[in-house]
């Protein structure tokens, strides 16, 4: 097939031996993304090859780059949690306002009577950190010759994990484990939520916990596919 795609960030023409048709993926040595083959053709071939999990994430939410021979970034650009984070911090505004309100009015009764207001401002504090939280959120999955990295950059309580291929267990999806992460996970009609989970010697580690489920199936496939290689000796 006489096909040359060229890439959507600099022009340059994909040379074939970056071009994996029944992948679907053209990979651009020149900025190190890979993108859809059919997108760059303008032929939007419709079969998701399932069998290969190397394929694209399957929206525009994330971000799939190869930085090295077996090394890949996969950032997550958009979160559908921050629509939800600026109506916690909205409310959160609220809230602390009537507090300052209400406690000042208190104050001028008694000091004893002002105490009553002390677990609210506890809730109104952690309403704030779960909205800046939320808002301040990116995670990004680093993939490198010895391991995964998982980051989630955000206001407090970061996170920046290396675990060596040989320290992990398995990725899968498991329930969530609220106290660890800052965005709560909403379950529909009482269904156990399950979330993208690497299991490693030391216990687990959670991520894209806001993503889409088509979004989660992929990164648990792609990480599984990963990891399952290099165990393998690949
Ligand atoms: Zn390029």
């Amino acid at each position: 097939m006489a096909i040359s795609p060229s890439c959507k960030k600099c022009n340059k023409v994909i040379e074939s031996e970056n071009i994996n048709v029944a992948a679907d993926t053209a990979y651009c040595s020149e900025c190190h993304f890979i993108f859809r083959l059919s997108d760059l053709l303008g032929t939007r071939a419709d079969s998701s090859p399932k069998e290969n999990p190397l394929r694209l994430p399957p929206t525009m939410n994330f971000t799939l780059e190869k930085t090295g021979e077996s090394s890949f970034v996969i950032t997550q650009i958009r979160t559908g949690s921050k629509l939800g984070a600026v109506g916690i911090l909205f409310f959160a505004g609220f809230w602390n306002l009537f507090l300052v309100v209400w406690t000042g009015l208190a104050l001028t009764a008694s000091v004893f009577f002002a105490l009553f207001s002390l677990p609210f401002w506890a809730a109104g504090i952690y309403l704030l950190y779960t909205g800046i939280n939320q808002l301040t959120e990116k995670q990004i999955i680093l993939i490198d010759y010895d391991g995964i990295t998982v980051k989630k950059q955000r206001k407090f309580n970061p996170v920046n994990l290396f675990l060596r291929f040989s320290e992990i267990g398995s990725v899968s999806f498991e329930a969530p484990s609220i106290l660890k992460t800052s965005t709560p996970v909403i379950s529909q009609r009482g269904v156990r939520v399950k979330i993208p989970t690497i299991i490693h010697n030391g216990g687990m580690v959670q991520f894209f916990e806001t993503a889409l489920d088509a979004e989660k199936n992929w990164a648990v496939e792609f990480l599984s596919y990963i990891v399952e290689g290099k165990q393998r000796g690949l």
